[in-house]
């Protein structure tokens, strides 16, 4: 049975997500409109002729600062293509390889999303177009007849420190020694659909034929790698921006190739430069300077092919040894959050860790609305750990809880080729430091307090000037980001190291929401205070 208090928390969080799902609905609906103008037209480039425009949220940085800008923007399917740039079977470095590989189940599916709105698709597998010379898709590319090639525009375009053709096993790079030009063909999964074309990604002269026999202003790029193929092919950003091209690109279907524990403009090692880094980094310099950007998503929302189940969607990945956070959460959103919110939970294969761990499942991040983390000093191999790290990277809400202070803390002699860590994520997206815990304050548990001064905090709504006693042991968490707003302190002993400690606070990261409670000990979850606090965290982060 609920308590009067987690019975008040249900229904205010059920009149939140009932309005929630009436707006979403909405907009459901108004792109199934336009959508289903097409059902029942055989055929991508007859539906190309009658589809009707569409609205996409895509985002830009101003070049000068770097600033995002989010705006929308008509897209005409008849006037737009996909360039789905290099997508090989096989790279010189085997974990790039993998990462590859990850792309191919949701570029399918975005790609299916694309025809079905009446987009073109065409396929750019560069050096390797000979594999394909008796496709139809291929035929079709060369039939086009030549036009005049259009005037150029040249733009500025800043030098990018990136590098180039890295390997990302791990920092001593032992795919390096390996040989170049070990491609073959497209990856096999890849779907190659009657209508698509396939194009010489060295011959700019197909692609702008192409796009002046349809009467196409706009390509959608997806692909490897974003730091060089998809900027620097023939048929890449750079030349077709050039060509007086809209460019865009599908952010969460591009990965760069960087390093993995190695800076790569300095090359020397560097722990918390993980190959998703990489891609964050490029993403961003392409966004400044070459294109704007999109998320799948919205792609496949306005093709009406998203997930039937339109519930806000929560993704809980928990690596917890210590903290039955497996019982406790899953425990928690039963009573509070389900059903109206889609919760999805992620635990690892095989043992809970610490060290190298596989965790399935972690392509949910795509569609998620809010991360919730209870991980404790784990690595995760590049392919797994670039779902997480797109995620977090690219500024979406996220909430953690007690251990999640060190997710990807482990040793570096501890981990494998293949595989990340990023120590300094408790820095860079906590605004923390941390530093152990006085192993005394283990008996003792701790006094936790609301401080009056956050008291109009959404997330201490309930719990003003709220005092409680906790099973944890406080850590040492100082100094904190001037960026982190403090909501809660604690203390174990008033004589003894460590003294007061942040509890629970807020911070952003890449512009998005982040919540932070060191509380979260399984004897927490049975405070009905505790589980408003971060009941409120949870609303708070998703806005
Ligand atoms: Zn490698």
């Amino acid at each position: 049975m609920a308590t009067t208090s987690q019975t008040h928390l249900k229904n205010e969080q059920e009149q939140i997500a009932s309005r929630r799902m009436n707006r979403r609905a909405f907009l459901a609906d108004s792109v199934k409109t336009a959508a289903s103008a097409y059902v029942g037209v055989a055929g991508a480039s007859l539906m190309a002729r009658g589809a009707d425009p569409f609205e996409l949220k895509l985002l830009r940085r101003e070049p000068d600062t770097g600033r995002p800008v989010v705006f929308q923007q008509s897209i005409q399917p008849a006037k737009t293509a996909i360039v789905v740039i290099d997508m090989w079977d096989c790279h010189w470095c085997k974990t790039y390889t993998a990462r590859v590989a990850n792309l191919v189940p949701r570029m399918n599916q975005t790609l299916e999303a694309a025809r079905k709105l009446g987009i073109t698709i065409v396929f750019a597998p560069s050096d390797v177009v000979g594999f394909y010379q008796d496709y139809p898709q291929r035929k079709a590319m060369q039939a086009i007849p030549p036009k005049a090639e259009p005037a150029t525009r040249d733009f500025p375009l800043p030098p990018d420190t990136l590098g180039q053709d890295g390997c990302e096993c791990g920092p001593s790079q032992p795919c390096k020694t390996k040989p170049f030009g070990s491609w073959r063909r497209q990856h096999p999964d890849l779907r190659i659909a009657d209508g698509d074309l396939i194009g010489d990604g060295n011959n700019a002269r197909e692609l702008l034929n192409f796009c002046q026999e349809r009467g196409v202003d706009t390509l959608i790029y997806v692909g490897v790698a974003s730091n060089m193929c998809v900027r620097q092919r023939a048929f890449g950003m750079i030349n077709m921006k050039r060509h007086g091209y809209r460019t865009i690109f599908i952010s969460d279907l591009v990965e760069a190739i960087t390093a993995n524990g190695l800076d790569p403009a300095k090359k020397t090692p560097d722990w918390n430069f993980t190959p998703a880094k990489g891609s964050a980094l490029s993403r961003a310099y392409n966004e400044r300077y070459l294109a704007a950007s999109c998320e799948s998503r919205h792609l496949i929302a306005a093709a009406g092919l998203s997930a039937a189940d339109r519930r806000t969607s929560i993704v809980f990945v928990i690596v917890d040894q210590e903290y039955k956070s497996d019982e406790t959460l899953p425990a928690f959103a039963k009573t509070f959050l389900t059903p109206d919110y889609r919760c999805t939970f992620l635990l690892p294969r095989g043992g809970k860790g610490p060290g190298c761990i596989d965790i399935p499942g972690l392509e949910a991040l795509y569609d998620a609305d809010l991360l919730v983390m209870s991980m404790r000093r784990c690595a995760l191999p590049v392919a797994q750990m670039d779902f997480l790290e797109r995620y977090i990277r690219c500024g979406k809400p996220i909430v953690n809880t007690r251990i999640n202070i060190v997710p990807f803390q482990l040793d570096p002699k501890s981990r494998q080729d293949g595989y990340v860590i990023w120590p300094a994520f408790d820095q860079e997206v906590l605004g923390c430091h941390y530093q152990g815990y006085n192993a005394e304050s283990r008996k003792t548990g701790s006094d936790v307090w609301v401080l009056p001064e956050a008291s109009q905090h959404p997330i201490v709504q309930g719990l003003e000037n709220a005092k409680w006693h906790s099973p944890i042991w406080l850590y040492r968490q100082n100094p904190l980001a001037p960026s982190v707003t403090v909501l809660m302190r604690g203390q174990w002993s008033p004589d003894q190291e460590p003294g007061v400690q942040p509890v629970a606070w807020t911070h952003t990261y890449e512009g998005g929401r982040v919540f932070y409670t060191a509380l979260g000990h399984w004897d927490d979850f049975r405070n009905e205070k505790f589980n408003r606090l971060l009941l409120n965290g949870i609303k708070w982060v998703m806005g």
